[in-house]
């Protein structure tokens, strides 16, 4: 990529686009190079040093995660990230109580890897409520209560959603869920890092977690399972992490997402402070010069570092081909390559124009108040000239 800077300094292209992915933490790339050249072991072999090495160093990332999330290490099932997470925790859950019934609840705002899991499932049979979303994006709990059947054995709602950031009232879920009986999985890829995130006080059964949301590598994830929940594996091989999820483990990914998790775990609190205040002060400086401009989804209950905002009248792609210098996104970055107005923002009521209009700001870890100033003003001069335009 050609790289360069303003006359303040600032490196270009700024990133602001910290809900597709994250850059790797330096620090997470420390400690996971020794596992990339002499530290190469396998971590099942227990015959030898580099085993072992490999398998300690598993064991102290396991622990990272689950301390990151409140659960104990033989919770944290490791998966090549966060879509195979969904997968396994709809599919296998499905398959493994099925003799408890067929009827499962998501909303219509989920990730597609938890909307596509769900279809698939209503190929096999199984009956599946998609929850509508109010204005603010969040689940009505009456609606959700209402939809509870004595058959339904699974509810599957994200904690934080990736296009709007907003948070959905996990624990008053969670408590419903355990009321009712039925099973709590959450698409926690999102929230991990970003925001607290307990399973147990949120009553959560299974979570998906993915390491290169929270600045460590791409391609490892992890599926909490409470203690005693059934999951039936979807890949059969030499019977890793408990039978779940066969194949020789991605040792240093692991340790990567180890030592995300460990740094987050430090860190969170003023981290998140310090995103809030950077995107606020984004947010506040396009409402002061920019007029028909709205924001998608709650502010209340919403993620630190996520802004998504509506441009009205003008065309989100060609806002973006005009702010060229710095990286947002139009819609959810795991479907980008698809030209359709986003499931997220109509679910929340936009129209297809209003949609086509909006854009994704996410605001991370390394980025600065300069950049934000940057960003600011090219977001500022960009709509403005496309709106003379338009007049024209
Ligand atoms: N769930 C959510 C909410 C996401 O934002 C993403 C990625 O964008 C995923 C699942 C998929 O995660 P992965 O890229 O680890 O497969």
């Amino acid at each position: 990529m050609n790289s360069s800077a303003t006359a303040s300094g600032v490196q270009l292209p700024v990133y602001l686009d910290n809900h597709a992915t994250t850059p790797v933490d330096p620090r997470v790339l420390q400690a996971m190079l020794p596992f990339l050249s002499n530290k190469f072991g396998n971590a099942a072999s227990h015959s030898h040093q580099f085993g072992w090495d490999a398998e300690a160093a598993v064991n102290l990332a396991r622990k990272n995660i689950a301390t990151l999330i409140g659960a104990s290490l033989s919770e944290i099932v490791i998966t090549s990230g966060a879509t195979e997470s969904d997968n396994l925790a709809i599919l296998g859950v499905a398959e493994a109580n099925r003799n408890k019934g067929n009827h499962i609840i998501t909303a219509a705002t989920e990730h597609k890897a938890v909307l596509d899991s769900c279809r698939h499932l209503e190929t096999l049979g199984f009956r599946i409520t998609r929850l509508p979303v109010g204005s603010d994006g969040r689940i009505d709990l009456e609606q959700l209560r209402t939809a509870m059947s004595p058959d339904t054995i699974l509810v599957s709602i994200m904690a934080a959603n990736n296009e709007i950031g907003v948070i959905q009232p996990l624990e008053e879920i969670g408590e419903l869920c355990r009321e009712r009986d039925v099973l709590f999985h959450s698409d926690a890829v999102q929230a991990l890092a970003r925001m607290p995130f307990d399973v147990n006080k949120l009553n959560i059964d299974l979570a998906s977690l993915t390491a290169h949301k929270c600045y460590g590598p791409k391609g490892c994830g992890a599926l909490y399972v409470r203690n005693g929940v059934k999951v039936a594996p979807l890949i059969h091989g030499g019977g890793h992490e408990h039978g779940l999820r066969s194949g020789t483990l991605n040792v240093p990914g692991i340790v990567g997402f180890g030592a995300a998790c460990e740094i987050a775990l430090r860190e969170l609190p003023e981290e998140s402070c310090r995103i809030a205040g950077l995107r606020n002060r984004l947010l506040k400086r396009l409402q002061d010069e920019l007029d028909e401009l709205s924001v998608n989804g709650s502010m209340e209950h919403r993620l630190p570092g996520n802004l998504n905002l509506c441009f009205h009248q003008v065309d989100g792609e060609t806002l973006m081909t005009a702010i060229k210098q710095v990286a947002v996104s139009s819609g959810s970055a795991c479907s980008s390559d698809k030209v359709e107005p986003s499931h997220v923002l109509k679910g929340i009521g936009l129209s297809d124009e209003d949609a086509g209009s909006s854009i994704r700001f996410g605001v991370g870890r390394f980025n600065t108040e300069a950049e934000i100033e940057f960003a600011g003003a090219c977001v500022i001069e960009a709509v403005k000239k496309l709106r003379e335009l338009s007049t024209v």
